[in-house]
């Protein structure tokens, strides 16, 4: 069960009198693991703290790596708009179905669903955006009953006007997230370096 040092990679430091280490591991079941990057540089320990970046391959059988980077200790954190800031955390469908629905479904596509509904007697004939609101039904609420469906999908369109935090407005938030955060990153790696651990 225990892990056994195998070797340790290392590169100078920015200020060039000391180094940055990383020891990998390895114990009886063939398994292994890297240990954390440390700064063994007192002065550039000061200046400069370790970023880890992790990469996954295409497959999972491709595994994940890592890029370390030399950050500045006072470089500015992301402070542009977050979903977050706007917006209460999102709910499941087990915690608040109609809640779920009113984040995941623009109105007018509850309307089609709740039609749907209306015009059927059996929900085994829903079709496209309602069967999969059914399938979700069935997990959260243990039923498939059209009537059952239905008086869930009018909760949720009772509630859509007021609700904050629809599917449109997040989407448009976290779009604009997703480009700041990338704006962000891209700044932010021309002022890092990356660290070049050799065995
Ligand atoms: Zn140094």
């Amino acid at each position: 069960m225990s892990w056994e040092e195998m070797y340790t990679c290392s590169a100078t430091c920015p200020c060039g009198k000391g180094k940055i280490t990383q020891t990998s591991y390895g114990d009886d079941w063939n398994r292994y693991k890297d240990g954390p990057v440390v700064i063994e540089c007192e002065e550039c320990a000061k200046k400069y703290k370790v970023e880890e970046v992790t990469h996954h391959g295409l497959l999972a059988s491709d595994g994940s790596w890592s890029t370390y980077y030399l950050t500045p200790k006072d470089y500015p954190d992301y402070e542009g708009p977050k979903e977050s800031d706007l917006y209460p955390a999102t709910r499941n469908q087990y915690q608040d179905f109609p809640v779920w629905l009113i984040e995941n479904y623009t109105e007018d596509e509850l309307r089609g669903v709740l039609n749907q509904l209306k015009n059927t007697t059996s929900s085994a004939k829903l079709t496209g955006i309602a069967a999969g609101i059914r399938e979700a039904h069935k997990k959260a609420k243990k039923t498939v009953r059209v009537g059952e469906i239905a008086k869930t999908v009018e909760a949720a369109l009772e509630k859509y006007p007021e609700h904050v935090g629809n599917k449109i407005q997040r989407e448009e938030i976290r779009k604009k997230e997703s480009d700041a955060r990338a704006a962000y990153v891209k700044e932010k790696r021309k002022h890092q370096t990356v660290i070049d651990l050799q065995r």
